[in-house]
């Protein structure tokens, strides 16, 4: 890992913040456990030193989360747009956290735009990072909680970290790495989930909060998706699943249902690429996951209007499912394989 967190930038971070009467924390549309786990332990640790913040997300979390210490906080835009809106857009500083597009806020994006005198500060480990005023981001973490763990040890040491804080950035590195199971799996990793533990994680508790409480509903459409609607072509080491709107009706699907599926179609020997395509209101949302060379995150802004990391990436798809799905048949059936190499 690079000394992302060198003393010259905390030193440079800590007069930005002192500097500013408010602080906008915002982080990604459809947050997941990275995305509000970060968000939380930032806000949290900023308000402990005495600064004006807030946390602020484009739309809903999924409801697991909610048993996160401190996600009462956490600022839903599409509910109180209007109030939001203006405190974003008056900050005097904007944190922009676990994500690299601004256009990955939506609606929330104008209000971001809107204020164009705040200077911006990036915590993210996703590649093509924005130019900042000042930037935290390294691809080598496998979760930006990680990186916020680095960042208050880096500013007020771990004693700093409290039980809450610690359960958050916990839930954040379990989420982003599919409990410690791909990502960057550095000693650095486990030093710090071990340091979380020594802070008062419970572990146990965190893993059956965040994989053990799905709906039965939830788990039958996984069993309905993978039985009905996977699709595999070992011949290009491809697999896809897609999920319409009748069928999110059908399984009474909740925000967060359709998280950590992509994965699944990879624990097939001969899968190295797999992708989820999921009807939404205005587009198809697709998920690409893959193991080993293949870079999705390349493969997500070339075909699919996306982005994200080297093995987990989104994109989208504005048209019919089946189009969306002939697309990707072709690519990978034709252009995919350079991606391999890359
Ligand atoms: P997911 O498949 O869980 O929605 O996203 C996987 C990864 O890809 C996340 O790290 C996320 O930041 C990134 N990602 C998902 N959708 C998009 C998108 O539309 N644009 C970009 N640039 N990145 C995305
Ligand atoms: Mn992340």
């Amino acid at each position: 890992m690079k000394n992302t967190f060198d003393f010259a930038k905390i030193i440079q971070l800590k007069a930005m913040i002192a500097a500013a009467r408010t602080i906008a924390i915002v982080s990604h549309t459809n947050p997941d456990g990275d995305a509000i786990g970060s968000g939380i332990a930032l806000s949290t640790f900023l308000k402990a030193q005495g600064h004006t913040v807030r946390f602020f997300v484009p739309n809903h979390f999924p409801k697991f989360l909610s048993f996160i210490p401190g996600s009462g906080q956490v600022e839903i835009y599409s509910e109180a747009c209007d109030t939001a809106r203006s405190y974003i857009s008056d900050a005097d500083l904007i944190i922009c956290s676990d994500f690299n597009q601004i256009g990955r806020l939506d609606k929330m994006t104008a209000a971001i735009e809107d204020n164009i005198i705040a200077p911006r500060v990036l915590i993210d480990h996703h590649l093509d990072p924005p130019e900042y005023e000042l930037s935290f981001s390294d691809t080598d973490y496998s979760s930006t909680s990680h990186m916020v763990y680095d960042l208050i040890c880096a500013w007020a040491g771990p004693e700093a970290i409290t039980p809450d804080t610690a359960t958050a950035l916990y839930v954040g590195i379990v989420t982003d790495t599919g409990n410690l199971s791909y990502g960057n799996l550095t000693p650095e990793l486990y030093r710090a989930v071990a340091a979380l533990v020594e802070r008062g994680v419970q572990p146990v508790e965190i893993s059956r909060a965040v994989f053990n409480t799905q709906s039965e509903h939830r788990l039958r459409m996984v069993g309905y998706l993978l039985s009905e609607k996977m699709k595999v072509d070992c011949g290009h080491r491809t697999a896809y699943i897609t999920l319409t709107r009748a069928e999110k009706t059908r399984f009474d699907h909740q925000i967060g249902d359709t998280e950590g599926i992509v994965n699944m179609p990879l624990s097939i020997e001969c899968i190295d690429f797999s992708a989820m395509f999921i009807e939404t209101l205005d587009c198809i949302k697709i998920s690409f996951r893959s193991q080993g060379d293949f870079d999705v995150n390349r493969f997500a802004r070339e075909y699919f209007d996306g982005g994200g990391h080297k093995n987990a990436a989104g994109g989208r798809y504005y048209g019919p499912m089946s189009e969306a799905v002939a697309k990707f048949e072709e690519i990978t059936r034709t252009v995919h394989p350079e991606c391999r190499n890359v």
